[in-house]
C-alpha cells in the first residue's frame, strides 16, 4: 500500500527533521510524540501563542460545545495540576489551558510564531519539504506535518457582500482582542452555526437591537453547563485514566455513553418518550450521539427524534412566525445531519421585544448599504454592527489552498479539484513524507478533535519510528490505496443521512468551491 525509497542524503544541520504547521491540539500532538523519537521539531504558527482556534476564538460567548475533560489532552503531564472550572469552559478558559500544557510539556520553545507558510514543495532528489513562509523564512525538514485544523480559514463573505456598509463589519474568527461594546448599538448576525448561536446569546440582552438573518434553523440541544464543585473536581480527577481510555473506544471521542442499540422503532410511543425526555434532560451531545443507534441512517427515526425536540423546543418561543423560523414543523434536513449548538437560553433571546429573526430564504439580503440591510421584501434594516458569522471554507479546500505540491510539483489543489483522496484521511498519494491531522476523509468533523489527534498523532509516530529505524527516505500510498480508502469513505456515508444535506460534515456547506468526502463517521477500526 506504500511507496517506500531508501537513498542516502545531504542534510543541513540547522534544519529540523519535521516541520509541523499549526500549534492547536493537532500540532501540540504531533510535537509530543515525534519530539519523543529523539527528532528534532520546529512548529510554524500563524498565530502570536499557542491554541490554534482557541488562540484566535475571542468572540462574545464563545465556549467548547464538547464537554471536559474529554475535550483536552490526554498526556499525563497536562493533567497534573489543572482543573477545569465547568463543563463547558470559555475561551479565555482554553487559552489558561494551553499556557497550563507549555508549562508541563515545554512546547514553546519549538514553535516559531507569526509565521504563516505560503507554500511547501517536496524535492524528490533529496527527500525533503522545502517550506517558505509569508515572511521569506525557507524551512527544509524530511518529514511535514499539516495540523492547520477545520477552522482555519473564514469564509470572506463580509468582503465579498458588505463592501458598501460602512458600520463596524466583525468576522468571529477575527473578533478584535479587545472586544466590542454593543451596548445602545443596532446589530446583525449572519448565520446560525454553532458560532451565530453563541453570538445572539451573549449580546441580545445587551444591545438597542438584534435581527438573527436565517439561512438554516439550528436545532440546538440544551448545554447542561454548570460549574464543578471541588468535590466534582476531585471525582472527575480520579476518573482520568478511565476518560481517557474510553474516548479512545468510541466513534464520538467523547466520555459519553454508546448509541443505544435499537431503533426508536422498536419502542412503543411511552417507551421512546421515556428514553428521549432521559437524554434530552442529560443535557448536551447525548440526545443526538447517545440517542438511537439508527438515527443517523433510517428516516423515520430521526424524524421522531426531530418531533421531540420540536416539541420541547417551540413551545420556548412566543411568537408564531418566529417560532416556525428558528423551530419550523417540517425540518429542512434530518436531525443531526448539520451539527447543532448547545445552547442555554438562545431560544428564549428571541421573545425579546428588541430581537428578531429574518429567514433569508423567504426574504434574501438585497442590498447592504453603508448603514443598512435591505431585503428582497423591501424590509430596511439600520445596522451599527454586522457580525458575519458564515463559517470557514471546506476543509479540503483549507488544506489544498496551503501550497502544496508533491512529486513532480503536482499541486494538491490540483489533484483534489476533481475529488479528495487521501489515504486514512491522513497522507496523500505523491506528497511523500507528509500527514494530515485532522483533515478531510478522517473523523475529524465527527469526532472530538483532541481524541482524533492523539490517535492520528500516534499514528504518525508509530510511521515516522518504523521509517527511522528502517532507513526508509520516503513513503507515500499508492494511487490504488488512496482511491481505495475514498471509496470507502463513500461507501460508509452514502447510506448515512448526513450525506442527505450540504454541510460542514460534507464539506459542501458554505461558498466558494465544493469539494467533497469530508465526511468519515466512524473512526476506522484499524487506525494504527
Ligand atoms: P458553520 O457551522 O459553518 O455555520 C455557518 C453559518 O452561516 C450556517 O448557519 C450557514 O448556513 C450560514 N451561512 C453561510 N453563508 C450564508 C449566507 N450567505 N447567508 C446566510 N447564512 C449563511 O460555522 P461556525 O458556526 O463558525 O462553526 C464552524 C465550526 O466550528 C463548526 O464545526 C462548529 O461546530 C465549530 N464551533 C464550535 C464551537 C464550540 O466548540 N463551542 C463554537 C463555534 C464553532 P447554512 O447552514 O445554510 O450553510
Amino acid at each position: 500500500m506504500l511507496e517506500h525509497h531508501r537513498q542516502c542524503d545531504v542534510v543541513h544541520t540547522h534544519d529540523p527533521d519535521v516541520t509541523i504547521i499549526g500549534a492547536g491540539f493537532g500540532g501540540i500532538a504531533a510535537l509530543y510524540h515525534l519530539r519523543k523519537l529523539g527528532l528534532n521539531c520546529r512548529i510554524l504558527e500563524k498565530g502570536k501563542d499557542l491554541g490554534g482556534v482557541w488562540h484566535w476564538t475571542n468572540y462574545p460567548g464563545a465556549r467548547t460545545d464538547s464537554s471536559v475533560p474529554s475535550y483536552g489532552f490526554g498526556m499525563p503531564e497536562c493533567r497534573q495540576g489543572w482543573d477545569w472550572s465547568c463543563n463547558y469552559p470559555d475561551s479565555a478558559e482554553l487559552r489558561r489551558y494551553f499556557a497550563h500544557c507549555d508549562k508541563k510539556l515545554d512546547i514553546k520553545k519549538h514553535v516559531t510564531f507569526e509565521t504563516q507558510v505560503s507554500e511547501a514543495h517536496f524535492h524528490q532528489a533529496s527527500n525533503r519539504w522545502s517550506i517558505r513562509c509569508t515572511n521569506g523564512q525557507i524551512v527544509r525538514s524530511k518529514y511535514l506535518v499539516v495540523a492547520i485544523g477545520c477552522t482555519h480559514e473564514p469564509v470572506t463573505f463580509s468582503h465579498h457582500h458588505l463592501g458598501q456598509s460602512k458600520g463596524q463589519v466583525y468576522e468571529p474568527a477575527l473578533w478584535p482582542a479587545e472586544g466590542v461594546d454593543p451596548e445602545g448599538k443596532d446589530v446583525a448576525v449572519i448565520g446560525t452555526g454553532c458560532t451565530g448561536v453563541q453570538i445572539v446569546q451573549a449580546w441580545a440582552g445587551k444591545v438597542k437591537s438584534l435581527t438573527l438573518f436565517q439561512r438554516t434553523p439550528n436545532f440546538a440541544i440544551p448545554m447542561d453547563f454548570k460549574r464543578f464543585s471541588e468535590q466534582e473536581k476531585k471525582q472527575i480527577k480520579d476518573n482520568l485514566p478511565a476518560t481517557f481510555e474510553y474516548r479512545r473506544t468510541v466513534p464520538t471521542g467523547l466520555a459519553v455513553p454508546s448509541a443505544i442499540d435499537h431503533s426508536a422503532l422498536d419502542e412503543s410511543l411511552e417507551e421512546r418518550e421515556s428514553t428521549l425526555e432521559d437524554l434530552y434532560q442529560r443535557g448536551g451531545f447525548p440526545f443526538w450521539i447517545s440517542s438511537y443507534k439508527d438515527i443517523m441512517r433510517n428516516h423515520p427515526t430521526n424524524w421522531l427524534v426531530y418531533q421531540f425536540w420540536a416539541r420541547k423546543t417551540r413551545p420556548r418561543i412566543d411568537d408564531l412566525k418566529k417560532r416556525n423560523i428558528l423551530a419550523p414543523l417540517q425540518p429542512p434536513h434530518p436531525f443531526g445531519a448539520k451539527r447543532p449548538a448547545l445552547e442555554t437560553n438562545y431560544f428564549e433571546q428571541f421573545n425579546r421585544g428588541n430581537v428578531d429573526v429574518v429567514d433569508v430564504n423567504v426574504n434574501p439580503i438585497s442590498a447592504f448599504t453603508e448603514s443598512e440591510i435591505i431585503t428582497s421584501d423591501g424590509m430596511v434594516f439600520h445596522e451599527d454592527i454586522i457580525v458575519s458569522a458564515t463559517g470557514f471554507t471546506a476543509p479540503a479546500k483549507q488544506l489544498s489552498s496551503l501550497g502544496l505540491r508533491g512529486i513532480d510539483g503536482v499541486k494538491l489543489e490540483d489533484i483534489w479539484a476533481e475529488r479528495v483522496q487521501t489515504y486514512l484521511g491522513m497522507m496523500c498519494h505523491g506528497f511523500p513524507n507528509m500527514f494530515i491531522i485532522d483533515g478531510p476523509q478522517a473523523p475529524s468533523e465527527v469526532s472530538n478533535v483532541p481524541s482524533t489527534v492523539e490517535v492520528q498523532a500516534e499514528w504518525v509516530s508509530d510511521m515516522v519510528k518504523k521509517m527511522e529505524s528502517g532507513g526508509i527516505q520516503s513513503v507515500h500510498p499508492t494511487l490504488g490505496a488512496a482511491q481505495k480508502w475514498a471509496e470507502k469513505v463513500d461507501d460508509v456515508s452514502k447510506d448515512t443521512l448526513y450525506a442527505t444535506t450540504e454541510s460542514r460534515f460534507t464539506a459542501t456547506s458554505g461558498p466558494g468551491p465544493r469539494l467533497q468526502g469530508s465526511l468519515f463517521w466512524r473512526r476506522p477500526a484499524r487506525l494504527y
